[in-house]
């Protein structure tokens, strides 16, 4: 059944509407929640909430619990390719929990959180952005990792990042569900504007293996063995020069300490600018996926192997 959350209407004749799928299966007794859509540009959470109706409708007597899928918290952005909230110029995960007295979007994120609030799970998948390419991870703030750590190993993802405080941000939607007692996991997989299907799938299967954990799904699962770690293993790779960035390997591919990522290159001289070396040995899990550069830029991220 499709509920509307909130609605209002904008002074240039839209509707800021947020909708969700209410799916009541079984018994009914519990809850998880597929929110998605939070940064405009990102699509393959919606790939996920297609294809996951899809199974729910084929083994829809397999389930017992409410899913709640809700496709496009930022509706106005993903109908207009951007990733903040269009007119407000604001980036819809830095504005929860939201506030019942305050400007529309923040009345919004108030309304969206009401709605969440008390779910068993609730999975908030993102998608990078259009610069960068991620294996399937889920990123957890180290001051709420315990309970979410177990959960989060259900879900078929290849990485867990236990985020130092600094780096998560207070005001997203999985920070402020977990202030309040709801267990909120973070996926970020693929890149900004594209559908990376096998991750979707391999999502999907987590999804349902997470649900079976859950006492909410009843057919086979499967579920990978997860990486781990925290800050300390993650080395992240900048650029020194500005340039076209051409990588010498594949995204999730493994590197040794010294070995060539890739290289900078100036279109206008024929020039390398810069040479892209691994500083340690370990897996690629962050890949740039827009070839320009600015000094500084973020050119992938490596999980240093674990002794
Ligand atoms: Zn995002």
């Amino acid at each position: 059944m499709i509920k509307t959350i909130t609605s209002a209407n904008l002074p240039v004749d839209e509707t800021y509407e947020i909708q969700k799928n209410h799916l009541v299966l079984g018994n009914g007794k519990k809850r998880i929640c597929i929110v998605t859509g939070t940064h405009g540009d990102e699509l393959e959470g919606q790939y996920v909430c297609f294809e996951l109706q899809k199974i729910i409708e084929k083994q829809h007597d397999l389930f017992d619990g409410i899913i709640d899928i809700y496709p496009a918290i930022n509706p106005l952005g993903l109908e207009s390719m951007t990733r903040k909230v269009p007119f407000f110029d604001l980036d819809m995960n830095r504005i929860f929990p939201g506030d019942k007295e305050g400007s529309l979007v923040e009345y919004v994120a108030y309304q969206i959180i009401q709605d969440l609030k008390g779910a068993d799970l609730v999975v908030d998948i993102h998608a990078s952005n259009v610069y960068l390419k991620e294996i399937p991870q889920i990123r957890i703030n180290e001051t709420q990792s315990a309970g979410l750590i177990e959960l989060a190993k259900q879900m078929n993802v290849d990485f867990i990042w236990e985020h130092s405080a600094s780096t998560v941000l207070e005001s997203t939607l999985a920070y402020s569900l977990n202030d309040i007692k709801t267990p909120t996991l973070v996926v970020e997989m693929g890149v900004g504007l594209r559908i990376t299907k096998n991750y979707g799938n391999q999502l999907i299967a987590g999804l349902l293996n997470v649900m079976k954990y859950l006492g909410m799904y009843h057919g086979e699962t499967v579920c990978k063995e997860p990486m781990i770690s925290t800050d300390k293993n993650v080395f992240f790779l900048n650029a020194k020069e500005a340039g076209l960035f051409l990588p010498t390997i594949a995204h999730d591919y493994h590197v040794q300490k010294g070995q060539k990522i890739g290289e900078i290159v100036n279109p206008l001289t024929g020039e390398v600018e810069e040479e892209v070396c691994s500083p340690c040995t370990g897996l690629v899990f962050t890949l740039r996926e827009y070839p320009l550069v600015n000094e500084g830029s973020l050119l992938g991220r490596i999980l240093e192997n674990q002794k």
